[in-house]
C-alpha cells in the first residue's frame, strides 16, 4: 500500500521533512500545507491512506479538508497527536478531529504514580508551567505526561 506520511510545518523540532517514530524508525514526510495546496488545485495524490504526524497542530480547517478526503475520494486519514495542550485545554485540531472522527484509540501513557497519565505537562528546571503559549518550540522545557492528580498538584516527579 502507498501511503502519504504528512505532518505540519509548524512542527519543526525532527528537522525538516522527517517524521520520527520513539522506536527510531523515520521516514521522509511532505508539510501538510503543501499537500492540501495539491489538493485545492484539484490535484487528489493517489494513495491508500494518508498519516498525519503531530496532528494536534493542524488547524480546525486542515482537519475538515481531511475529512473531504475521507468521504468523498475515499482516503483513510490516520491522525496521530496530542489531545491537550501543557494547561489541559484542546488544541483546536485535536478537539476537530474529536468531533469529526469515525473511531478515536486513546494510547495509554502513565504517570510517575501509575495512573493513566492524560496530561502533558510543560517542564522546565525540573518544575511546572502553567503560563504561556500554547505552542512553544525550540525552547528549554520538555514535557512528561501526569495523571490529572498530579498534573493539577504540579508534581512532576514523586519528590517535589
Ligand atoms: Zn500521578
Amino acid at each position: 500500500m502507498k501511503a502519504a506520511l504528512l505532518k505540519p510545518k509548524s512542527e519543526s523540532r525532527d528537522g525538516k521533512h522527517i517524521v520520527k517514530s520513539r522506536i527510531g524508525i523515520e521516514g521522509d514526510c511532505v508539510y501538510v500545507e503543501d499537500f492540501l495546496d495539491q489538493v485545492d488545485r484539484g490535484e487528489i495524490p493517489e494513495v491508500d491512506a494518508i498519516i498525519i504526524d503531530e496532528a494536534q497542530f493542524l488547524t480546525r480547517e486542515q482537519v475538515d479538508k481531511f475529512s473531504d478526503l475521507v468521504d468523498f475520494h475515499n482516503i483513510p486519514v490516520l491522525c496521530y497527536g496530542l489531545r491537550t495542550d501543557f494547561q489541559g485545554n484542546a488544541f483546536p485540531g485535536s478537539a476537530r478531529l474529536l468531533e469529526l472522527a469515525d473511531q478515536i484509540v486513546e494510547t495509554s501513557t502513565v504517570c510517575w504514580c501509575g495512573r493513566k497519565a492524560r496530561f502533558n505537562a510543560r517542564v522546565m528546571d525540573g518544575k511546572i508551567v502553567r503560563e504561556g503559549e500554547q505552542v512553544q518550540l525550540g525552547g528549554n522545557e520538555s514535557y512528561t505526561s501526569l495523571c490529572r492528580k498530579h498534573f493539577k498538584e504540579g508534581k512532576v516527579f514523586k519528590d517535589t
